[in-house]
């Protein structure tokens, strides 16, 4: 229970990464709003899993990529939960092609939900965090930030600029108590990646030291302790975790 009566609110929460990050967050004590673009029946579900935890879930429908909508799930998040203590920014797509065939409105739409999602969210969350001086905020970038990927120009770029804001927020923000950090997800098995055929996910699996392609609750774990003041001493980082496809 490392995180008994905090205030969370995750983007994208309503299937794969934040779906786990929602009921890892639940698990330890913690009450937790989520936002999700479409997934209005998965939500639901999701919303009834709160009494099995002892803790209060809520989904919300909002477009993470509009900042009046991230106003106003904030609004939402302290109504319902009476404040807010950690931001978890994971709501994110892919549009994926290679640059030559890759149109002007896949590049736009990709940074729009994945960058400018971050700095929505982020900036809507810190007016109550400063006045409380606590906070929490942890960034869902992704490994191929560090390393490239060919056909991801769009993603990588907004995955890229997402470790980027963060290293700048979390300088910004440190003198108030509030830590900013990101994880770098390797390949995790969710709807974003089961595009996949098998020849291609075998190709992957050899390229990962642990040889095994990740699950949605191996990064929800390592989010968890992001968000728990067992990383009180971190700011500005950015974890890989990736079975070690990045060293
Ligand atoms: P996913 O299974 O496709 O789920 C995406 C989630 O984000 C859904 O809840 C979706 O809501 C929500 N979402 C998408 N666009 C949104 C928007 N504009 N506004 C609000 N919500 C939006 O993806 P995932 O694999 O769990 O990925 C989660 C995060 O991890 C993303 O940022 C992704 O880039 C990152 N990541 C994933 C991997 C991987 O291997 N899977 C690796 C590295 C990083 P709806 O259900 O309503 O559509």
């Amino acid at each position: 229970m490392r995180l008994k009566d905090k205030r969370a609110l995750v983007t994208g929460g309503s299937r794969g990464i934040g779906k786990a990050i929602v009921f890892e967050l639940a698990a330890n004590g913690c009450n937790v709003v989520f936002t999700y673009r479409s997934s209005a029946e998965a939500a639901k579900k999701i919303e009834e899993e709160a009494d099995k935890f002892g803790v209060k879930i809520f989904g919300f429908q909002a477009d993470a990529a509009n900042f009046l909508e991230a106003e106003k799930t904030v609004n939402f998040t302290l109504e319902k939960l009476g404040g807010l203590d950690i931001l978890v920014n994971n709501a994110g797509i892919t549009k994926d092609n290679l640059l030559l065939r890759m149109s002007e409105d896949d590049f736009d739409k990709v940074i729009a939900a994945n960058l400018k999602s971050v700095f929505n969210y982020t900036k809507a969350s810190v007016k109550p965090m400063v006045g409380q001086r606590y906070g929490k905020i942890v960034n869902v970038s992704s490994v191929v930030a560090l390393i490239g990927n060919p056909g991801q120009a769009n993603y990588v770029a907004s995955k890229a600029g997402v470790i980027g804001f963060t290293k700048s927020v979390a300088k910004e923000l440190a003198s108030r108590n509030i830590n900013v950090n990101a994880v770098a997800p390797g390949y995790i098995s969710t709807d974003m990646t089961e595009k996949l055929n098998d020849k291609q996910k075998e190709a992957i699996i050899n390229l990962i030291p642990v040889k095994r392609i990740g699950t949605p609750e191996d990064v929800a774990k390592v989010v968890t302790f992001l968000a728990s003041s067992d990383s009180d001493y971190l700011t500005g980082q950015v974890i890989p975790v990736d079975g070690g496809m990045a060293m």
